[in-house]
């Protein structure tokens, strides 16, 4: 009987660390310096108050604890990633700080499972030191969650490869220093068999960043999410990141990783919701009576924690489930909880908001911007109605069509059956009335 839902002593110690941590040493850096900065490695901060700060948490072993002890981390797996992720979802500087900071964390795990030595000397070291930031290159300016409209292409020429073709919503790019890159390079298979992988230093003639694109809340040209056009671009051989027509097998690896993170993450800021939303009601009061004594509250609170309860046990599951099996047998569990996320999100945050009133939709509140957090979930890393479809797809290959025209559940032969069953039982029945 191994159904167990506790946290090992040792390692609610380390949560605890964490939560203390986070708590007086991070956030700060979220209210003083603007979340953009995480990844600009060439400010202030990235010299002299952060490295501190990672050494801190090198020194607890909590450091890269999603990659294997053979590349700097501790191979904590997902379960335990989940409750410290749940306390990082706090923050924007956390994840950073503890080295798991999305897209590079995903980065770190295709190059460790697929690079050659050299592609891990050069990129894979320099990223698990903290030292640079790297982006992820897929979606497309026409094309996003249906890869059989991707257009980009590279085409192998002598000792060289050449990228030719527009990406969308690089994030990271302008900060990063090198991208991992998405391309057809066989146009005569499916997508799914005929594209690669290539690793691009982003300083390689030819690349050039059509805009920034931003968050909807952030100014015209203060974004992150690039539009890139790689014009010609040419990199050496050696830049293939696993065999040519692999680029899908590899990207199970990282996608399946950071969906669930995303998940971990918005854990944490629901239960800040909810805590926020509690307080608040506690603490305010209308008509002769605190907010909690009303119902239409109450029904509030209640909700928001029994979708928490109910959201986290999903999460946790999943990370149980990678952790038993890898991301690719865990997908169906994956897609549920991306699902959820935006849901439990929009549901949870709102009722804070709502609960603080003009408070609640101001900026001297913090529930505004995470409510914005809401679509960014339901749409990065593929949108909800595709992972629906992955749920749908798994859940129906357990069954198989009706053999007649009526379905198996149609009550009339059922009961027919039933009655020969008991036919004895049932006529010394009648017989005794
Ligand atoms: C904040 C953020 C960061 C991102 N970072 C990166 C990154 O670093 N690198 C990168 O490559 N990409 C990145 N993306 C892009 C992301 O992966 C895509 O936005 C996502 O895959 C969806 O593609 P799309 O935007 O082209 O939407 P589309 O594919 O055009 O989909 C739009 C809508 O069409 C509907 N739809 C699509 N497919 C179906 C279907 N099968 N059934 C029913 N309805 C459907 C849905 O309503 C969907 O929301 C990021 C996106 C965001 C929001």
């Amino acid at each position: 009987m191994a159904w167990d839902f506790t946290t090992d002593p040792e390692f609610q110690e380390k949560l605890d660390w964490i939560d203390e941590f986070v708590k007086n040493e991070v956030e700060p850096l979220d209210l003083a310096f603007s979340s953009h900065l995480v990844y600009d490695r060439t400010h202030e901060i990235h010299r002299t108050i952060i490295p501190p700060l990672q050494e801190q948490v090198k020194k607890q072993g909590l450091w890269a604890c999603h990659l294997g002890p053979d590349l700097g981390g501790l191979g904590f797996g997902q379960l335990k990633l989940a409750l410290m992720n749940e306390i990082l979802g706090r923050s924007s500087f956390a994840p950073m700080v503890f080295g798991c900071q999305a897209p590079d964390s995903g980065n770190a795990e295709i190059l460790a499972h697929y690079g050659t030595d050299e592609q891990k000397a050069k990129y894979l070291q320099p990223l698990l030191d903290g030292k640079i930031v790297s982006c992820y290159s897929m979606t497309e300016p026409q094309a996003g969650s249906d890869p059989q409209e991707f257009k980009c292409r590279v085409t192998r020429d002598g000792d060289e490869y050449v990228i030719d073709g527009e990406k969308w919503f690089s994030s990271n790019f302008r900060y990063a220093s090198f991208a991992i890159v998405m391309a057809v390079s066989d146009p005569d298979v499916p997508v799914y068999q005929g594209t690669s992988m290539m690793l691009v230093p982003t300083d390689t003639p030819g690349i050039e960043i059509i805009r920034n694109v931003g968050l909807g809340n952030e100014k015209a040209g203060e974004g992150s999410h690039a539009y890139v056009r790689y014009n010609q671009v040419r990199v050496p051989a050696e830049n293939l990141l696993g065999g040519e027509g692999q680029a899908f097998a590899i990207a199970q690896t990282r996608l399946g990783g950071g969906r669930i993170h995303h998940a971990m993450r918005t854990v944490g800021s629901c239960q800040r919701a909810l805590d926020m939303m509690c307080e608040r009601a506690l603490s305010r009061v209308t008509q002769g009576e605190v907010l909690a004594k009303k119902q239409m509250v109450q029904e509030k609170i209640a909700d928001s924690y029994i979708q928490l309860a109910q959201f986290r046990l999903m999460v946790m599951h999943a990370a149980w489930t990678l952790d038993q099996v890898g991301s690719k047998t865990g997908r169906m569990e994956i897609a549920m909880v991306k699902v959820l996320t935006p849901q439990v999100l929009h549901d949870i945050v709102y009722r804070a908001l709502h609960i603080h009133g003009s408070l609640g939709t101001s900026n001297e509140m913090p529930l505004m911007g995470m409510w914005a957090m809401m679509p960014v979930m339901g749409i990065a890393d593929g949108p909800t109605e595709v992972h629906k479809v992955t749920v749908a797809r798994q859940v129906l290959k357990s069954y198989k069509p009706s053999e007649g025209m009526f379905p198996s559940a149609h009550l009339p032969p059922r009961i027919e059956a039933a009655r020969k069953k008991f036919a004895d039982l049932l006529e010394h029945e009648v017989a005794q009335h």
